[in-house]
């Protein structure tokens, strides 16, 4: 039987069964409906793009997979190229792995051994965010902040080597007084925090931290494992601001296959690089580099150059902000809007319950969780069927 994530299996209520899926639209056998969660926030060009499906089968055609141990091929190749020319600064140093949880341990240990490599073993405490989210694996889960995911780490007592700040500077520079000889990283989901409650900062954060990690020598790593490839109405939160470690995934393969990557910087890279073999980033995920993820990935990211999705998400955010106007509801704490992101955070998320069935009806998958009723569609989909998820959304407080 089929084991499902985050659920208690006793009391789910059944799954609805995708039969075929095209665009932003899901199928199921007797209703269609438009992805608003665009299967977490990774499907950018819809279902069944043809330029996707055609990079997929000509790769799988000559080669599926190949390991990178020994081993390389074009496709990785070409992608980690396109990277390096693509992301701002000198982040051109690309780990690829196979899930984001998996790409963010790699950041995490790249950072511990950068400094364990120059025989500073001191530096092992980790500064991250209250709320983080940052995967599922177990030092994901430790530098992550929610207890509703995560609580099981209580069964090993008090997280010695994470520190967890809120977003403010204040805090953010005591930390880095009180720590810094001990810190090797500051890791953080840049400007919007994804599970975490879609949560939304400011950028002086970020450059605040960039001006403090330079001062006392720490690492910054930008986990944009959700932000990325746009969703904040930025590119990368990177091309504001410049991190010394990017990790991409997500919507890295347009949503096709999971794919991940960890890109760091020159000073990261020269950290490794020598010829003690002592020296080496000991890590490699058998499916690292496949070759059919390398193949969508790359296609996606000249998808999104050339169809000028930039263009497309300031649209998203542009009607959403128009249909979300004077939108208010006593149950509704806050409305946030960042690029293709749309929260309603709620008092009291009981008032969420039954809204999924709600949307189903009306045509609209949606996945609410907590207090969160969120969208983050596919970007091309049209303003009338943004407009559908939107009206769904509103429809629920007004009807009621
Ligand atoms: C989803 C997510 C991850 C984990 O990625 P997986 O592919 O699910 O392992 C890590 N960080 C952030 C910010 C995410 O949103």
């Amino acid at each position: 039987m089929i084991w499902y994530p985050y659920q208690q299996m006793k009391t789910m209520k059944p799954p609805y069964e995708i039969v075929d899926a095209q665009g932003v639209w899901l199928k199921t056998r007797d209703k269609e409906m438009i992805d608003s969660v665009s299967s977490w926030w990774s499907v950018i060009h819809g279902y069944k793009h043809p330029a996707l499906n055609e990079a997929i089968k000509s790769q799988a055609d000559r080669f599926s997979h190949v390991m990178l141990g020994g081993l390389t091929h074009e496709p990785v190749r070409k992608l980690s190229e396109k990277l390096q020319s693509w992301l701002p600064g000198d982040l051109d140093y690309c780990f690829f792995s196979d899930s984001g949880s998996v790409a963010v341990e790699v950041s995490l240990k790249m950072a511990l051994q950068y400094y364990v490599n120059r025989g500073e073993w001191k530096r092992t405490k980790v500064l991250s965010l209250a709320h983080a989210y940052h995967g599922d694996t177990f030092k994901t889960m430790e530098v992550g902040d929610d207890e509703d995911y995560h609580f099981i780490l209580e069964a090993y007592g008090e997280k010695k080597d994470v520190i967890h700040i809120p977003t403010r500077i204040p805090q953010l520079e005591a930390a880095f007084g009180q720590y810094h000889e001990q810190l090797n990283c500051l890791i953080v989901e840049p400007l919007l925090q994804g599970a975490g409650g879609m949560r939304m900062y400011d950028i002086a954060f970020l450059k605040r931290a960039r001006e403090l990690c330079d001062q006392y020598g720490v690492l910054l790593i930008f986990d944009e494992v959700a932000t990325g490839f746009g969703r904040t109405g930025n590119r990368f939160v990177a091309d504001k601001v410049l991190p010394d470690i990017l990790v991409l995934g997500k919507a890295l393969t347009g949503g096709y296959i999971g794919h991940a990557v960890t890109v760091a910087n020159k000073k990261v890279f020269q950290g490794f690089y020598g010829d003690s073999a002592e020296k080496a980033l000991m890590h490699g995920p058998t499916f690292m580099g496949n070759a059919l993820a390398c193949s969508v990935a790359l296609r996606s990211i000249e998808l999104f150059e050339q169809e000028n999705y930039m263009e497309k998400i300031r649209r998203i955010e542009e009607i959403t902000r128009r249909e979300m106007k004077g939108f208010s509801d006593p149950r509704v704490r806050e409305v946030r809007i960042m690029g293709g992101c749309v929260c309603l955070e709620v008092h009291e998320g009981d008032v969420l319950k039954g809204f999924q069935q709600f949307a189903y009806e009306r045509g609209v998958f949606s996945r609410p969780f907590l207090n969160y009723l969120y969208a983050m569609v596919p970007y091309i989909i049209t303003e009338g069927e943004l407009v559908q998820v939107l009206d769904t959304m509103k429809a629920w407080f007004y009807g009621r």
